[in-house]
Parts: structure tokens; sequence; C-alpha cells
């Protein structure tokens, strides 16, 4: 295990010095935390939580920071798990293969390897910033596609004694940018491993955007689309849209799109014909919530350090030496916006950590 720095007064509760949490946030705010470790073994993960077990202090996960909202101090031994092996089992056939990922596999990586090699499943979720160990908690999606789709099960340690089970695709709880990691097992498991299948079956889903368009104009006349070509157009869909966490201090999509009871949305549809609506198979309806960030005049509206994207109203972004105190006075002003005109009250995506200095 790598420690990057430990807190000598852990356990001293008064004490709020701790270790800078820089670059563990996509958003770019400060924070501070009690310690970070990065283990490079799930034994060594292990370690690091029966060590914090017995000092009596919380232990938190993160990967990449990209869908979090870190405020300026977290009372916890932070852990970023390093470990990160891949392994590629094909079926006897050769048609499907099992792909088991550590968590601290960047997400995009793996994408990108896959699809390189030949195996559909996995490649509209290019560029989704993270690791793969993050990945269940919200059940990542993009271009008609989510991480539940191809998941096989996963593997969980408990934060309270190190003890390590197999969930199944069932047990987790998936849902729309949701899961039981968002609910009954927030902060209380390690999610060490994933297990997927791929596989060598065309299933390419370009319905979403301008997809199949770019696929087209890639591709070599008479040659069949491959996964990398698929990959290769929802990077260049995404870029041009989304702001580049590197350049641009951001967490992608801020808020959910609301999934409206189906009179409840025809009644506002009723009234803005033009709202962009998703029907979903339980009945309800999916409403774009870029569109109504859009029609209450916000897109690329700023405020000191922090703003609302120019080019996707969904994404809130931080300019640099802002505080997030500014940031969440944005988001409750959009929220306050979007209620008032619409009466739909927007739910934050990216989850909060840590709470507020004292006085
Ligand atoms: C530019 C940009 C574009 C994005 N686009 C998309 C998109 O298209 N679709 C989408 O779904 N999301 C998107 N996101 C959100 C984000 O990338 C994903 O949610 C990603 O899975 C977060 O991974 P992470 O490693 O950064 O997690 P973090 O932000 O570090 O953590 C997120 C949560 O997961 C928990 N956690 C992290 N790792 C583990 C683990 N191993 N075990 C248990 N708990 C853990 C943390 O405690 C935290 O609560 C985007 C973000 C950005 C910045």
């Amino acid at each position: 295990m790598t420690p990057v720095s430990t807190d000598q007064n852990a356990g001293d509760t008064s004490q709020c010095e701790g270790v800078a949490l820089d670059g563990c946030n996509t958003l770019g705010f400060s924070a501070r935390a009690r310690a970070l470790s990065e283990p490079h073994t799930v034994e060594a993960a292990r370690a690091q939580v029966l060590a914090s077990r017995q000092a009596g202090e919380r232990l938190v996960v993160i990967g990449g920071g990209s869908n979090l909202v870190l405020l300026p101090w977290l009372d916890a031994h932070v852990m970023r798990p390093a470990f990160d092996e891949v392994i590629i089992t094909p079926a006897e056939d050769g048609l499907t293969a099992t792909v088991s990922v550590e968590a601290g596999k960047r997400w995009h990586a793996l994408v990108m390897e896959l699809a390189a090699a030949g195996w559909w499943g996995y490649e509209n979720l290019a560029l989704i910033p993270g690791c793969c160990g993050a990945a269940p908690i919200q059940n990542i999606g993009a271009y008609g596609v989510e991480l539940a789709d191809h998941l096989l099960r996963l593997e969980v340690m408990s934060l309270e004694d190190g003890s390590c089970r197999w969930m199944n695709r069932e047990e987790c709880g998936f849902g729309y940018r949701d899961s039981i990691f968002k609910g009954a097992l927030e902060h209380r498991v390690l999610i060490t491993r994933l297990e997927l299948q791929v596989s060598r079956q065309a299933s390419p889903r370009l319905g979403y955007g301008d997809l199949a368009q770019r696929v087209s104009a890639a591709l070599p006349q008479g040659e069949e689309v491959t996964p990398l070509q698929v990959a290769q157009a929802v990077i260049a869909t995404r870029s041009e849209k989304l702001p580049d966490p590197a350049q641009l201090g951001n967490a992608g999509s801020f808020f959910k799109n609301p999934q409206l009871p189906q009179a409840e949305a025809q009644a506002l549809l009723t009234r803005f014909p033009s709202l962009p609506h998703y029907p979903q198979a339980d009945g309800s309806i999916k409403l774009a919530a870029g569109w109504l960030i859009d029609q209450c005049g916000l897109k690329g509206a700023r405020r000191g350090h922090v703003g609302v994207h120019a080019q996707q109203a969904l994404v809130l972004v931080h300019f640099g030496e802002g505080a997030v105190t500014e940031l969440l006075a944005l988001a409750q002003e959009v929220r306050e916006a979007v209620h008032t005109r619409f009466g739909v009250w927007l739910e934050q995506e990216p989850r909060e950590l840590g709470m507020m200095p004292e006085g």
C-alpha cells in the first residue's frame, strides 16, 4: 500500500489539518481529510479496513473523484484503490468473454482496450471519467447503454470487517443512475472488482445523438462497423459537448434527468410541447433537465468562480480559485428556478462528501 500521507493526529477530532485532497476531485475544490492511502492490492485494502476499524476511524473509498462534491473537511481516512488488474477470459466458442477488472482501473482505458480488441458491449460508455470500482455506484450510462447491461457480478469488501462476497446484478438494485450502493450499502462496502460480459457479436447502438452519422462518415465503403469506431464516434460527440475536467473543473451532469409519472409529465408537455422527453419501460417519462435549465435562461450563467456550462446546461463548472459554497449556491439557484417555472425539483447527481468548517 502507498500511504500518500497520514495525519499524525488521527483520533483527535479537534485537529482538522490532515492531508490535502488535491487532485482527488474533478471539480477542483480544495479539501482535506484525516489521511489518504492508495492500496495496490486487495489484501492491502483489507489491511487498511481492519486498521481503520481498530483505530475507530471512518474509512471512505473514492475513485477518480469525478462524481463528487468534496466539502472542505472530510473527517475520515480516504482510500483510493490502486489495484487495477484486467483479465479477459474468452468462452470456449470464442464468441463471448468474461472480463474481470479491479476497482482502480480507469473506466475509459478499459473501454478502449475492449473496443480495440474487437469486443462489443461498452463502446458507448467511452470517455466517462473515473474508475471501474465506482462505475456501479450510479450505474454509469450514456448513449443508451448502462453498466448493468453487461455486468455479470461484482465483488465487495465489507468496510466493517474486511470480508469479501460476490453480488449478482439483481442484488445490486440498479436503476437510472442508481444502485443499492447509494442506498442501504452507501459507504459500507468497497467494490473490489467487476465481472463483465462482452461479445464478438456486432451490436452497435447508434440511436442517440449523431452517432449513426459519425460512424457512417468514418466507415470505409463495404466494411462492417467495429466497436472501436463506435467508441471513437462517442468520443468525438462527447468532446464537442462536455468540458474536459483537466481544463475546466466539473463533475459531468450535475443534475439527473427527472423521471415523472405519465400524467404529471403529460400535463407539462401540454404546456411545453417542445420539452424533450423519453418514455420509460415502467410508464414514467424522463425529461431533459438540460432543456429545463436552458429555458430558465441559466445556460452559460456565471456566478463568481462557478457557472453553468455554455454548451451543456446540465454541467456546472468551476473556473478555478473558487469555493464549494459558490457551487452549492448556484446549484440551489438552478433548482429553484426550474421549480418555479416547471414545478419540477431537480435531483443532484454527484455525491457530497465531508462537511463545512465550523464557525
Ligand atoms: C466530464 C464528465 C463526464 C461524465 N459523464 C458521465 C456519463 O456520461 N455517465 C455517467 O453515468 N456518469 C458520468 N460522469 C460521472 C462520473 O464520471 C461517473 O459517475 C464515474 O463512475 C465516477 O467514478 P469515480 O472513480 O470518479 O468516482 P468518485 O467520484 O471518486 O466516487 C463516486 C462515489 O463512488 C464511491 N466509490 C468510488 N469508488 C468506489 C469503490 N471502489 N467502492 C465503493 N465505493 C466507491 C465514492 O465514495 C463516491 O460516493 C461524468 C463525469 C465527468 C466529470
